[in-house]
């Protein structure tokens, strides 16, 4: 935390770069507007916004492009995510994390989504790897596990999906057969965000086929064991700066001491952990939503047509004003998620919602986005297009929006108590 607001302190003391397009009599500029529900948020939450705020501004945004068009991974600035806190938000200081909370995490991760999505998920799946340690890791498994993947100096990944099953989770085909001390791990994880990079992470494979969800088992290991290897690399419509890549297990060997929780805790494990990821989502998607209101609000002002700026026609600002409510309507739900989730409360209904809502409400905004722009929406010379491919993803993954749907009616049924 000290570090957050040590580089607080300091970039307040310069204007934060932006970045700016000039064509065709317009100038679009990205800058520090618009710090919403300011009020609301603790000092410590404001000055963790606008370190994140001037951070993405500086150094994400300006090179979101380069990133997304040679499929570059954003090392320098995933180094800068370490030093800022942001790998770690919410684990304690103690195992070298912010010791922040939920809230903090949201913050967070929507600035730095603002300014490039596709290093925003490097973040969220590297707090997802952490948060499943410290809650459920023995203080060996914290050490190994945890304290080296804080600061950004390692990278985790997280392989539940595989090519035969995602969001039916619990079908996982990856077995681990027990073998003396430990087990042996074979089959192969699909999609596996930062796996390229990653220097461990998590592998959740079935010890019984027959029990289903219940022998779904969560092994931490390291990337360098023998066995373990990097697949395919898939080439994706959006957040092309992160790598998605299958994960393949050979004969893995894994001691018995790296189960995290117990044998067959691995699909609670899961859905524990992934009710906290959804709030990442939530967040991100909110980002890449904010991003694109700001766009088309800063050209819709400067383009002429008909003899008048486009934000002075009525269907124009009909476009902004649906924005900017499904903006606001989806930080307001992350937040309620991350408040619960910080106040010890059950999440799970709430994460799903604010993952659907805010997943839709960015594809909305940067569908908009490039209907306001026009014919300049549909070039690369401005991201509005990036946004559109970079904000579909968060209505698949950590959950489809089907299985938000299920899950949020599900909880609904319960609550009514007409299951
Ligand atoms: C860029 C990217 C990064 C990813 N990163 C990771 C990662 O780091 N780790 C990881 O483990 N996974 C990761 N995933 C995988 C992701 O979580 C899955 O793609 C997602 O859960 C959906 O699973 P699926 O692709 O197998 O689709 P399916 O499960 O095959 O679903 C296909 C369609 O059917 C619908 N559907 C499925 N079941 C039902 C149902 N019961 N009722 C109604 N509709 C249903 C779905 O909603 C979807 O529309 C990533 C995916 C992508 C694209």
């Amino acid at each position: 935390m000290q570090q957050l607001i040590g580089v607080a302190r300091r970039l307040g003391q310069r204007s934060a770069g932006a970045w700016s397009w000039a064509r065709g009599g317009v100038t679009v500029t990205g800058g520090n507007r618009g710090i919403a529900c300011l009020a609301a948020l603790s000092e410590t939450h404001q000055i963790l916004q606008k370190t994140c705020r001037d951070f993405a501004n500086a150094e994400l945004a300006p090179r979101a492009r380069h990133h997304d068009r040679e499929e570059l991974y954003p090392a320098e600035q995933v180094r800068r995510l370490g030093e800022l806190g942001l790998l770690s938000v919410a684990v304690k200081e103690e195992y070298g994390g912010s010791g922040l909370d939920y809230q903090a995490y949201a913050i967070g991760m929507e600035e730095v989504a603002r300014g490039d999505a596709a290093v925003s998920i490097v973040m969220g799946v590297n707090n997802l790897f952490l948060g499943a340690v410290q809650q459920h890791g023995t203080e060996k498994q914290k050490q190994d596990f945890l304290v080296p993947y804080t600061q950004g100096e390692h990278i985790a990944f997280y392989a539940l999906s595989e090519p035969g099953n995602g969001s039916d989770a619990g079908a996982a085909s990856t077995t681990a057969k027990q073998e003396g001390d430990g087990y042996l791990l074979n089959g192969t994880k699909a999609w596996i965000s930062n796996s390229k990079e990653a220097s461990g992470g998590l592998v959740f494979a079935t010890v019984d086929k027959a029990l289903k969800h219940k022998g779904i088992t969560a092994f931490l290991t390291p990337k360098d064991v023998e066995g373990l290897s990097i697949a395919k690399k898939e080439s994706k419509m959006g957040m092309r700066a992160s790598s998605t890549c299958q994960v393949v297990l050979e004969d893995v060997q894994v001691p018995s001491s790296r189960v995290l929780g117990a044998p067959g805790d691995g699909f609670k494990i899961a859905m524990q952990s992934l009710d906290c990821g959804r709030i990442g989502i939530a967040a991100q998607a909110t980002g890449i939503a904010q991003a694109a209101l700001e766009l088309a609000v800063d050209y819709s002002q400067k383009r002429i047509a008909f003899g008048k700026q486009l934000s002075r026609m009525q269907l124009i600002q009909q476009k902004l004003a649906e924005m900017a409510t499904r903006v606001e309507t989806s930080r307001l739900l992350t937040w309620r998620a991350a408040w619960l989730k910080d106040n010890g409360m059950p999440i799970t209904k709430e994460a799903a919602m604010a993952k659907l809502h805010a997943s839709e409400a960015a594809t909305y905004c940067a569908h908009q986005c490039i209907q306001v722009l026009g014919g300049m929406g549909y070039t690369t010379d401005l991201p509005a297009e990036l946004y559109y491919r970079n904000a579909r993803v968060t209505e698949i993954y950590e959950g489809t929006s089907e299985i938000q749907r299920i899950v949020i009616a599900n909880a609904v049924l319960r609550e009514f108590g007409r299951e």
